[in-house]
């Protein structure tokens, strides 16, 4: 760890108890600091958390380590987890107009009907070289329509990509800057191995939390922030009138979310970036029996709301869930948009419909129950050239910084990801100079 944190940063607070808040928190406390860490929910975890099942614990949002995440496995080095996490072999399948294909070996893309030859075979080759394509490249200001279009041909773009890819960013997936896909590739690419945590994610935030307390940090829940103001400290409105005061703050909140809590002083004074927020709906299936062993399945021109399945049974068995195969069905979409405004029930009730269909094999009586969740900030949608208008991590003038998916960009949204910008984070807390990230 670094030096310990200068007696003059004296009391420091965190809003927020997702991974970003506790890595945060949980460095800034071995570092030295007085920590206070505020969590408007009843659970720490934000989009990592978890519900209870049976005499269990599930994730709401499927997760996954992968082999690169180097500042979460450095993480999971400090609370003495590492080892907790199980490495397995994965497959990809994807469905096209209702059929399921395996998705992994170039035996499988020459497989792959859906695709002429030519395009099977300039396929396979493209995304060979795809991260090589890009080196070099101003991908940060080429959007990644352009960019996929031009390497892949018109039809591997209409029939496969757009389709598969706006899965993820919705009708503007075209927009996104071609470094965001560059980066994601650099992360998951051909990797076929993830782990997951043994206990699930709940044993990394229990450990989380163990660890803050244990250094004399304080972690309250069920503590929403209604009011952020800044002057020589920080001001922190809670219900019933409580106030804490800091003399340093982390916000780890979306930032629509904090321009909402800003008082008119700290409203002047946030980063003038307005991005749109991708949100997610996200049904999970308890399954009497698998469906295909592919962890993950983009569902392309199904039919389906839905346009990607995980399966958890490749990686993590059933053993944790009694023997059923867990199926998060998944659609990223805009909070506005009608479907995330849609009653759980009927959504839930059209999703089980839609998965019968696509998987004749599966009868309504395998379906043994059916949660839907949502999160309405999951990313942002990030524009063209966004290097340059990435907000800092300090407020300028005043205490206040900022941890969030805006800043973490061009690397993808992850745990990962989340953890090495709480290290910059405190870093800066502490003075350090700081790399120039990305
Ligand atoms: C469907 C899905 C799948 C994903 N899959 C993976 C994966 O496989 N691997 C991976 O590494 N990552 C994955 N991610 C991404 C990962 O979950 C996020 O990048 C990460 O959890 C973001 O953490 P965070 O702390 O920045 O934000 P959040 O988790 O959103 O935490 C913010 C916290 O702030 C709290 N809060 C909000 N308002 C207030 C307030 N006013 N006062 C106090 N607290 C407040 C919230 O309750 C929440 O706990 C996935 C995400 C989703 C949605």
């Amino acid at each position: 760890m670094g030096a310990e944190v200068a007696p003059d940063h004296g009391h420091v607070a965190v809003v927020g108890g997702g991974i970003c808040g506790l890595a945060t928190a949980h460095r800034l406390v071995r570092a030295g600091a007085r920590v206070t860490l505020l969590e408007g929910s009843d659970q720490l975890g934000g989009l990592g958390t978890f519900f209870p099942w049976r005499d269990r614990w599930v994730e709401r949002f499927y997760h996954c380590v992968m082999p690169t995440d180097d500042h979460l496995l450095g993480l999971l080095d400090e609370l003495g987890l590492r080892d907790s996490i199980t490495w397995r072999r994965t497959r990809m399948g994807m469905v096209v107009d209702g059929r399921d294909f395996p998705f992994n070996t170039a035996l499988d893309l020459l497989r792959f009907t859906p695709l002429g030859v030519v395009d099977r075979l300039r396929f396979g080759a493209v995304s060979v070289l795809l991260r090589r394509l890009g080196r070099g490249k101003d991908l940060d200001g080429t959007r990644t329509e352009d960019w996929l279009r031009g390497l892949y041909g018109d039809r591997v773009w209409e029939l496969l990509l757009a389709p598969l890819f706006g899965a993820k960013f919705g009708a503007r997936f075209g927009d996104v800057p071609a470094l965001y896909l560059w980066q994601r590739l650099g992360r998951e690419g051909a990797v076929a191995v993830r782990g997951y945590p043994d206990g699930g994610y709940r044993t990394v935030i229990d450990a989380l939390r163990a660890s803050i307390e244990a250094g004399g940090g304080e972690v309250r829940l069920d503590a929403p922030v209604r009011r952020i103001g800044v002057g020589d400290g920080v001001r922190l409105e809670l219900p019933g009138g409580e106030v804490v005061s800091a003399d340093r703050a982390v916000s780890t909140l979306p930032l629509p979310q904090l321009r909402q809590l800003a008082d008119d002083d700290l409203a002047a004074r946030l980063p003038d970036v307005r991005l749109p927020y991708q949100g997610v709906v996200n049904a999970l299936f308890f399954l009497r029996r698998p469906l295909s062993g592919h962890y993950w399945t983009p569902v392309v021109r199904s039919g389906t709301d839905f346009d990607g399945l995980i399966q958890m049974t490749p990686l993590a068995g059933v053993e944790p869930y009694y023997g059923r195969h867990l199926v998060y069905a998944m659609r990223y979409t805009d909070r506005e948009s009608a479907l995330f405004q849609e009653d759980d029930t009927a959504i839930a009730a059209r999703w089980t419909a839609q998965l019968l269909t696509l998987h004749p094999a599966l009868d309504a009586a395998d379906v043994e129950e059916v949660r839907v969740f949502k999160a309405p900030f999951v990313e942002p949608v990030y524009p063209l050239g966004y290097l340059a208008r990435r907000p800092p991590v300090v407020v300028a003038g005043t205490p206040l910084l900022l941890a969030t998916t805006a800043h973490v960009y061009p690397d993808v949204t992850s745990w990962n990801s989340s953890v090495g910008l709480a290290q910059r984070v405190v870093a800066t807390l502490e003075g350090a100079p700081q790399p120039v990230p990305g």
